[in-house]
């Protein structure tokens, strides 16, 4: 019977899959000429054994030499064998050949030498063939059954495509090969609204008919590379792209599959007009693990839905990873803060005689799988997308609430420090905010301490020094945090009405490395002290640094040493141990 056309196309791409697969599986062609050799060699040896009447003695035993045929005629056997096993068709028209010829000399043999002694290799030759012909139709069996067992696990039964399986194996084998190669993820725009509208069958019959059109570009002429298309599930496709010249060339074959849609499809009757997405990555230049290489795929795809590319076709690129994780954090950020599950830590500040002078309060938080995100990841993208006020409120509001209960219960006259950025310091109504929280609270003012970063207050002087003024008077701390990571002048912070200078941890973490160093925090401690401000060292986390703080003169210590960031609970505890500790 007669293939179909589909059919034959079908079989073309499953052998091209298998062909990929099994590239270095194929036994060897030298194998095979030593078996052809070893046997023909013991073919000649049997029949001159078999007619020699020659002896061998082994002390005293006498052996004739023809006995020996026998072990070669089993070699034979086994070279037989051999073949038919591991060469299959070849193999067996070869032995098949070899044995056949074999008769003809031995009646020849027979005839000639007046001995019948030839005679029962005849019936050995007869009964061999029929041997490895039951062995030849038997694997014959199992290689068809496990070949339509490959073309299974290997085929989308749908649209008859490879599926992803047969796509993940040839990338691997690709990148065992270092063979450069591109790997484009497609994904159909509008398919799922085709589903739902219009039924699974006329969803089916656009898969079909999508997967036919792609399938002739990767057979046709069209294309300059080598292409493989696959169906990975639903509506999403992969095409490997091979022997490329340029990023032009995998542009243009991508181009001639977004072509290959055609305009409009029209099934049973209906016209429906399908797009896709394109995103791709490439290896070894964008990745070198198939994992990875998936993964930027999906992403280039991706970022065209979330940043609202206008291009179909997107190229993976680093800075899209960081585009995608500003995105994420930004939605868990908006999330939390809308759940209002933004919550905080407290890391305790002592003085240099390891007396706690109070907390700094750190904004926390948890994405909805309970995973932390660090301040160091969230402040920033809060920073960029204009919600780090919503940040600063919600950590000043809860902590203040702590804070207030805490001096009631214990009557401490320890200090609470909050972050606060230049937008939420500059916001109309903040003064008023603050002033409320107070009341509200019960804190006396000069328990509260408003910490704002070096960078910010000169980059927007006047406007933020006249509001930091208004937070001076009414009798709330201002501390200068990560001092040296700015650029401040001398004279501006001369003017700059603060209490509290911050140094910033990496001043410390260099301090007892260089003498130079150490001579530089000391600067910093006596230009702070010139200047009527106290001054507090960030990160502390060395015995050796408490003391060499000591000797130059530092005020205040906060670090991991002294005291971690901690839950509000364990602050209580500490608080109220120092509390007794000052009553005693
Ligand atoms: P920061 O205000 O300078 O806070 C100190 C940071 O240094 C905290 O990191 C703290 O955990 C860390 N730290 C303290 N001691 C040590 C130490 O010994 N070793 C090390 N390795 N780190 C130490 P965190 O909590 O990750 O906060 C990072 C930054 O995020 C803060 O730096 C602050 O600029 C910002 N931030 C935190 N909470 C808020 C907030 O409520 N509002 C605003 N605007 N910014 C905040
Ligand atoms: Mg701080
Ligand atoms: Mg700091």
């Amino acid at each position: 019977m007669k293939k179909s056309k589909a059919e034959v196309g079908k079989k073309k791409i499953i052998e091209k899959t298998i062909d990929g697969l099994s590239e270095n599986t194929k036994g060897s062609m030298c194998g095979y000429f030593i078996l052809v050799l070893v046997y023909v060699a013991a073919c000649i040896i049997v029949n001159t054994l078999s007619r020699s009447d020659k002896v061998l003695n082994i002390s005293g035993a006498i052996l004739p030499f023809s006995s020996f045929a026998g072990v070669l005629a089993a070699l034979n056997n086994m070279c037989v064998i051999f073949m038919v096993v591991y060469y299959k068709k070849l193999g067996y028209f070869t032995a098949l050949l070899a044995l056949v010829i074999q008769m003809p000399v031995i009646f020849l043999t027979v005839i000639n030498h007046h001995t019948l002694a030839n005679i029962p290799g005849l019936f050995t030759d007869v009964f061999t063939i029929v041997a490895i012909t039951m062995l030849f139709k038997n694997g014959e069996g199992v290689r068809r059954y496990q070949e339509r067992l490959q073309e299974q696990a290997l085929t989308d039964t749908l649209t008859g495509l490879p599926n992803r399986f047969a796509c993940t194996e040839l990338i691997e084998n690709l990148i065992k090969r270092s063979e450069k190669f591109a790997i484009v993820f497609i994904d159909l725009r509008n398919f799922k609204s085709i589903n739902d509208t219009m039924g699974f069958n006329v969803g089916n019959e656009v898969l079909i008919e999508i997967a036919s059109r792609w399938r002739n570009v990767a057979d046709s002429e069209l294309t300059s590379t080598h292409d493989f298309i696959a169906r990975l599930g639903g509506d999403e496709f992969a095409l490997i792209i091979r022997k490329y010249h340029s990023n032009e060339d995998v542009l243009n074959t991508i181009k001639q599959y977004e072509t290959a849609l055609g305009s409009r499809l029209t099934i049973d009757g209906c016209d429906l007009y399908i797009t896709a997405s394109f995103g791709y990555a490439k290896y070894p230049s964008d990745a070198k693990t198939t994992d990875n290489l998936f993964s930027y795929a999906d992403a280039a795809l991706a970022s065209g839905k979330k940043l609202g590319s206008s291009s179909n076709i997107l190229r993976f690129s680093p800075d899209l990873l960081k585009k995608e994780r500003i995105i994420d954090i930004e939605r868990k950020l908006k999330l939390a803060l809308q759940k209002d599950t933004m919550y905080f830590n407290l890391q305790p500040q002592y003085d240099i005689n390891h007396k706690l002078r109070g907390f700094e309060a750190l904004a926390r938080m948890k994405d909805e799988n309970g995973n932390v995100v660090s301040p160091g990841d969230f402040i920033p993208v809060a920073e960029k997308v204009g919600i780090v006020d919503k940040v600063d409120d919600a950590v000043i509001r809860k902590s203040t609430e702590f804070f207030g209960e805490l001096i009631k219960k214990t009557g401490t006259d320890i200090t609470l420090s909050v972050n606060v950025s230049v937008k939420h310091l500059m916001k109309n109504g903040f003064i008023d905010e603050l002033r409320e929280v107070l009341e509200n609270r019960d804190i006396p003012a000069n328990q509260l301490e408003i910490e704002i970063t070096e960078s910010i207050m000169i980059d927007s002087a006047d406007k933020a020094l006249k509001c930091i003024e208004d937070i001076k008077k009414m009798g709330i701390k201002i501390a200068i945090d990560d001092f040296g990571t700015g650029y401040s002048s001398l004279s501006y912070l001369n003017n700059f009405p603060a209490d509290l200078l911050k140094i910033d941890k990496s001043f410390i973490d260099k301090m007892n490395i260089s003498d130079s160093s150490k001579q530089y925090v000391a600067a910093i401690i006596s230009m702070g002290h010139v200047m009527g401000y106290s001054v507090v060292s960030e990160g502390v986390e060395q015995q050796a640094q408490v003391d060499t703080l000591r000797e130059i003169g530092c005020d205040y210590i906060q670090g991991f040493f002294w005291g971690k960031p901690m839950s509000a609970e364990e602050a209580e505890q500490l608080a109220m141990e120092e509390c007794k500790l000052t009553t005693v």
